[in-house]
């Protein structure tokens, strides 16, 4: 943008989940002017495309047209778009992969977009006005039904050549134990990739693996809570490698804060246990790293989509 070009007083964040749509319109200062969430069309490419553009419109139905029309959209979507073939990759909605994105939605929308991935759009929101605001260096963390992060620096997201900076959730879980190696699989093809494990899915497979017990991540922290001994040690497996998967992203990028979005965020115990979990993994003779909550919990995505356009 020119210098000379004021920013947007009004600027459109979308958050394109797998199982929602969250669109929101951002005000100056970052009020929420208006806020819309309908259903992913799953496994449809054609309907997401139009549900997108059903909530781009309903958000600014209000408003006059001359205005609406210059309203930009920041997108926060799974995945990326590949900066070598323009088609989206990596996401966990696999109805999207190797779709042309960027160019459908800007023949349907006619408007100014910006894409980012969605863990990227959550660790932005954070950094820019939520739990990181003031910190130089957060990394913003999902764990969710899928498992991402982000980079932000200085107020500014980091990403390179691949649009890939971030994306631990397929690394290995490092620092295996014997019996956690090679891990469980990966939609992705590999074994052992932290989402398998951390996610909320992994969560809930490995206190099946372990108890023969069918339960969902909330259920699991429901009963710790009251003194089940078979969920609490589920909990702290599960905060044992998320602790080990943080400790190799900190030697690495050596944030200020870490902010946990997602789900599984809600868990209160990861805020007590994490530092102390994560600090005998740090190569630093000061071992300390502050994890913290969201300040925007759900919201985030959108809010970060829409900070896209600063
Ligand atoms: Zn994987």
């Amino acid at each position: 943008m020119p210098i000379h070009e004021a920013p947007p007083p009004l600027r459109i964040g979308i958050d394109l989940g797998g199982t929602k749509i969250e669109g929101l319109l951002l005000g100056p200062a970052g009020k929420e002017m208006r806020r819309l969430r309908v259903a992913s069309p799953s496994g449809d490419y054609g309907a997401t495309l139009q549900a997108i553009a059903g909530v781009v419109a309903e958000l600014l139905s209000e408003m006059p047209p001359e205005t609406a029309c210059d309203v930009p959209v920041g997108i926060g979507m799974p995945g990326s778009i590949s900066p070598k073939t323009g088609l989206v990759q990596n996401a966990n909605s696999t109805w999207l992969n190797g779709k042309p994105l960027d160019k459908d939605l800007a023949s349907v929308l006619r408007r100014p977009l910006r894409f980012a991935n969605d863990a990227n759009c959550f660790a932005l929101s954070e950094a820019v006005d939520g739990a990181g605001a003031g910190a130089v260096c957060v990394f913003g963390v999902i764990l969710g039904t899928g498992v991402g992060g982000g980079i932000v620096h200085s107020g500014r997201l980091q990403d390179g050549p691949r649009a890939s900076s971030g994306e631990w959730g397929h690394n290995p879980l490092p620092w295996p134990e014997p019996d956690e190696y090679p891990g469980p699989g990966c939609w992705c093809g590999r074994s052992g990739c932290l989402e398998a494990w951390i996610s909320g899915p992994g969560l809930a497979a490995d206190h099946h693996q372990v108890t023969g017990e069918a339960l969902k991540p909330t259920e699991i922290a429901e009963r710790a809570a009251n003194g089940d001994t078979g969920c609490a040690s589920t909990l702290k497996r599960h905060a044992s490698r998320l602790a080990r998967g943080l400790a190799h992203v900190v030697n690495i990028v050596d944030p200020d804060v870490i902010v946990l979005g997602g789900g599984l965020s809600l868990m209160p115990h990861l805020y007590r246990d994490l530092p102390r979990l994560i600090a005998p993994h740090l190569f630093t003779d000061a071992p300390y790293i502050d994890v913290r909550p969201p300040r925007w919990g759900d919201a985030g995505g959108a809010r970060g989509a829409a900070w896209l356009w600063p």
